[in-house]
This record gives structure tokens, C-alpha cells and sequence, in this order.
């Protein structure tokens, strides 16, 4: 062990050691490692402390801008770390924290990613890559045949084609987004006669060209925030993205989404993508995508599905009908870091076609050269680390029947939740699960009797009392630490479209128990009664409701 009052010091040498030579057998760094390959879990619970503590406070141990001049030992650095930031984190793999789309990870992922990390290859290139770079095309195969189904001989096609790409692995969700908007728009504004290309010239030139008044891409109101990322990066402006109206089921309406375009084209403006969501964030929601698709071919524009979420309910014969009309997609996201249970940096776009990604290709001298098989010459990122391992290693060790089998669990568990919260009359379901996504929220049934009977005014009324109420409830739960679901804010047809805000469960996480989801809303009936002056404001207002009824 080092003693307390040594210092380390800064010498080339000791520098050196820190490239090669593992610590000691004893020091903090390798009982903590043993500790973790013991169990993960175990070690997470006892060094996470479940009382959150104010981030005022947690921001005075990050307060200092200057960089070390002293170096410090490497265990008591850890031990450092132990104390200030891991104490201090989010369990997220808590069987209890069902309030995130990322949550619990299989412990094999932990040494693999050690061997990844330590492998530190860049695939950006083939030169720093080597074998991982057909890995990761294997892998992406392999998700655009979960997609598109197309036979052996395609695969073997184009799945290693230097000239080709099924698709872009990348760092999540809103990348892939963005790759799959980049490789639309550029495809839409092609080179054409003298017009060399918006990927050469430009988008004012390109406009200029092709003569619109404005560019376009569409969605439901509840697509992803990272939409409104790319619009903005892409050069069409957030207001570019158009929202289309949802039904009771928060799906896109389709002829909603067909009026709009044809209003967009009227006025000259090119909406050259349409997106369909296959899980919303909020509710999991699976747009009609197969009606998308019709029209998006009558309209000519390019049909993305952002399937970030949903997307690994594929894997599930027995719920894959679900995401029916995927396969009619020319671009889809999925995030191996959602319900692929790969740690976080697991993000791919597939394309239909193997020359789709021809109009984002992009070359150098000294790296990216013409005809390599550098997968850097179709993705928006550079330099890459290795990820493609860790779904590659899920793939095979899991295999499809095990992911079917997670798939299923958290569906049916969402179900059960469902049911179980609408046998409660003092909670409502707000949306029903149509994947292992739910939101609910606190109403005793008085209440809900009240706000059918109340006036417009009333009800509003009431409901903003209600979402004070439901964020008091979620703020209360998450400070406790015993368990931790999320909020958000729809609009649910029952009260009149109105802002509603509302907990949102996502039941990925296999260790979550049944047992647990009705301690949790044990725990939120009691945290009500910790709030006596809203509860009877509340209640005052459903007497004043209930005596203009009679
Ligand atoms: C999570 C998510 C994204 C964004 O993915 P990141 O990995 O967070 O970048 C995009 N769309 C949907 C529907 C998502 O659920």
C-alpha cells in the first residue's frame, strides 16, 4: 500500500510505468477491479449512495479550473473518484430506476469492453482497424437483414463491397439521425446538368438550381428532439422540420401528413424526407408506417424510420409485427445502447440500398482513398473506437432467441403494469404501452369524476393543479432514491388535448420485478400525502366543481 504522506512525482520514468505496469495486488485500483468482477451490483449499491444530494453542493468538488501540478497516486485518485463521483451517480441499472431507455447491462460486456479498450482501434481506417473494420460491416449486416430481410446473396454482395456501405455505425441516435437526413437531403439535390451538387456547391446554390422556395422534413409532434438538431445542422432550419398532427395513440396521421405536403409543395417548398417513429421517446408509439411509406413514394421523398428505441423489437417473431412497414424504409436508426443492452456509444443507420450513401462519400490522400474499404469515408464521425465489438460479442452470446425473450419479458411486464394501474382508483393510465413504454399518473377517482364533470375553465383549472402534483410526487421519488421514474408532458385526448404532465416508465431493465412496480406506486400514494396544502386546494376545488353541478 502507498503510505499517506508520499507524494508521487513527476518523473519519465514514472510516467512510463503508468503505460505499462499494472498496480500492485493490493492497491485501491486492483481490489476495486476484483470487487467488480465479483459483483458488479453489489459493488454498485455500496458505492452509490441512494439520498441525492443537492447539485449545488455536488459542484463544489468540481469547482477547481486549474489542471493538477501535482501528480497523484493512481489509488488514491480512484479512491477519489470512489468517493466525489461515484457516490454520487445514477444507479441506473437499479431494478427500481424505471425511468430511463438506458438501464441494466450483462456483466460480460465489462471485461470485453476492457479488451476493446485496450485494443484502442480506430475504424475511421482500415490501417488502425484491421479486422474490426469486416466486423463492424458484418455487424451492420446483420441489422439490415433484422430489417430488410434480403437473401444470402445479396450479404454477400455488398456487406464487404468497398464501394458500398449498408449503412454507418456510429455514436447514437441523433448521428445516425442526422446521417440518414444528410444522405436525403444530398440525394435530393443532386448534380444535375451544370449543377454540380449541394454536397459541392451548397445549399444557396442548390436552391437556386432547383428553383424552391424552402426545404422540408417531416414528422409527428412527438419525434425526437434530435430531429430538430439535424434540421438545424443540415441547413434547413428548425423551422424546417414540420410537425404533423397525432391521434388518441399518438401516432402521425397520415392524411394530416399527406395535406401537409401537399401544402408545402404549393408553396414551393421540397419536403424531401418524411420520418416515421417506431417507439416515441415520451410513449412508445409506433407510427402507421406501412401508410408512410405509400406515401412517400407517391410523393417522391425519402422515408426514414427513427427507430432508436423500438427498433430492437425486430429481434421478437412474436412482436416484430408490430414494426410492420420497416422494411419499406430507405433509411433506418436504431441505438444498440436502448434495448440492445450495449453500453452507451451504440448508435447505426441502415440504408435500403448499398449505393445510398454515395452522395454523403467523402475522400482524402493520405487516408479515406478511393476504392479502400475505410469505413470513414461514409460516416459523419471520425476517429471511432471499437463499439461494434460489444454488439458484435451480444449478437452471438445472447443470440436472437434471448433478445426475443427480453423483448417479450418487458412488454408483458408493461401489460402487467398497465392492468395493474387501472385496477388502482386513485391512479390513471395515460397512455397504454404498445412496447414496454407507459405513462400514468396520481387522480384519485374523485378527481377524475370531477374533471369529467367540471367546466373548461375548471378543468384547467384542476389539471394544472394535478401537474403540480405529479411533478411534486416524481421531483419527492427521485430526491428519496429509493426509486426513480420520469415525467413528461402530452396532451391526451380524454382532457380535452390539455397539457398534461404526466410519469413516464420504461420497463427495459430485467431485473425489475412485478413486486417492485407496485412499490412504487405505494411509494408515490404516500409521497401525495406529503403535500397537504396542494392536496386541499385540490380537494377545494372539486367541491366547487361538484356544487355547480347540483
Ligand atoms: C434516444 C432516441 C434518439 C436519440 O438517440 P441518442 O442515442 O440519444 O443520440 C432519437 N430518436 C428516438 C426515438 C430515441 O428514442
Amino acid at each position: 500500500m502507498v503510505s499517506e504522506h508520499k507524494t508521487a512525482d513527476v518523473s519519465f520514468e514514472s510516467l512510463l510505468r503508468i503505460f505499462t505496469v499494472p498496480e500492485g495486488p493490493d492497491s485501491t485500483l486492483t481490489r476495486i477491479e476484483e470487487k467488480l468482477s465479483r459483483n458488479l451490483n453489489k459493488f454498485l449499491r455500496e458505492h452509490i449512495v441512494a439520498e441525492e444530494k443537492p447539485l449545488r453542493e455536488i459542484e463544489k468538488d468540481f469547482s477547481n479550473a486549474s489542471i493538477p501540478e501535482q501528480p497523484e497516486f493512481v489509488s488514491e485518485h480512484t479512491q477519489h473518484l470512489l468517493d466525489s463521483l461515484v457516490s454520487h451517480s445514477v444507479h441506473t441499472s437499479a431494478p427500481s430506476f424505471i425511468g430511463h431507455m438506458t438501464s441494466a447491462l450483462p456483466y460480460f460486456l465489462m471485461p470485453l469492453s476492457k479488451i476493446m479498450i485496450a485494443l484502442n482501434q480506430n475504424l475511421v481506417k482500415i490501417e488502425t482497424s484491421k479486422a474490426f473494420t469486416p466486423l463492424e460491416r458484418q455487424v451492420l449486416g446483420m441489422l439490415h437483414r433484422l430489417i430488410y430481410g434480403q437473401d444470402d446473396k445479396f450479404y454477400s454482395q455488398w456487406m464487404h463491397s468497398a464501394n458500398h456501405s449498408l449503412g454507418a455505425f456510429c455514436s447514437g441516435g441523433t448521428i445516425a439521425n442526422i446521417t440518414a437526413l444528410w444522405v436525403a437531403r444530398n440525394n435530393a439535390l443532386r448534380a444535375q446538368g451544370n449543377f454540380k451538387g449541394v454536397e459541392k456547391e451548397g445549399l444557396f446554390k442548390a436552391m437556386k438550381h432547383y428553383g424552391y422556395e424552402g426545404l422540408a422534413v417531416l414528422v409527428s409532434e412527438r419525434g425526437h428532439y434530435s430531429l430538430k438538431k439535424a434540421a438545424d445542422v443540415l441547413g434547413i432550419g428548425q423551422e424546417g422540420l414540420v410537425a404533423v398532427k397525432t391521434d388518441n395513440n399518438n401516432r402521425i396521421c397520415p392524411d394530416a401528413l399527406h395535406a401537409k405536403i401537399v401544402e408545402l409543395k404549393a408553396q414551393n417548398i421540397k419536403p424531401f424526407a418524411v420520418i416515421g417513429v417506431a417507439g416515441t421517446t415520451e410513449t412508445g408509439s409506433i407510427d402507421p408506417l406501412k401508410s408512410i411509406a405509400q406515401i412517400c413514394q407517391q410523393e417522391d421523398c425519402h422515408f426514414h424510420v427513427d427507430a432508436a428505441w423500438g427498433g430492437a423489437t425486430l429481434m421478437s417473431n412474436n412482436y416484430r409485427h408490430l414494426l410492420d412497414g420497416v422494411e419499406l424504409a430507405d433509411s433506418v436508426t436504431i441505438d444498440a445502447h436502448k434495448q440492445l443492452y450495449i453500453p452507451m456509444g451504440a448508435g447505426m443507420v441502415l440504408f435500403k440500398k448499398p449505393d445510398a450513401m454515395k452522395s454523403i462519400e467523402h475522400h482524402a490522400q493520405y487516408i479515406l482513398r478511393k476504392g479502400s474499404k475505410d469505413l470513414g469515408s461514409h460516416t459523419l464521425e471520425g476517429s471511432r473506437s471499437g463499439m461494434a465489438m460489444l454488439v458484435y460479442a451480444a449478437m452471438h452470446i445472447i443470440s436472437r432467441p434471448g433478445y426475443e425473450l427480453l423483448i417479450d419479458q418487458s412488454i408483458e411486464k408493461a401489460k402487467f403494469f398497465a392492468g395493474h394501474i387501472e385496477q388502482q382508483d386513485d391512479f390513471e393510465l395515460v397512455s397504454e404501452p404498445e412496447l414496454c413504454l407507459l405513462t400514468y399518473r396520481y387522480v384519485p377517482s374523485h378527481i377524475q369524476t370531477a374533471l369529467e364533470r367540471s367546466s373548461d375553465k375548471q378543468r384547467q383549472e384542476l389539471n394544472d393543479l394535478l401537474n403540480e402534483l405529479t411533478k411534486f410526487i416524481q421531483k419527492r421519488q427521485r430526491e428519496t432514491g429509493k426509486s426513480f421514474v420520469s415525467r413528461t408532458r402530452l396532451n391526451p385526448e380524454r382532457w380535452g388535448r390539455l397539457n398534461t404532465i404526466v410519469f413516464r416508465v420504461v420497463l427495459a431493465n430485467p431485473l425489475t420485478g412485478c413486486d417492485i412496480l407496485g412499490s412504487v406506486l405505494k411509494e408515490q400514494r404516500e409521497i401525495a400525502k406529503q403535500a397537504p396544502k396542494l392536496m386541499a386546494k385540490i380537494e377545494r376545488l372539486v367541491d366547487t366543481i361538484n356544487h355547480s353541478q347540483s
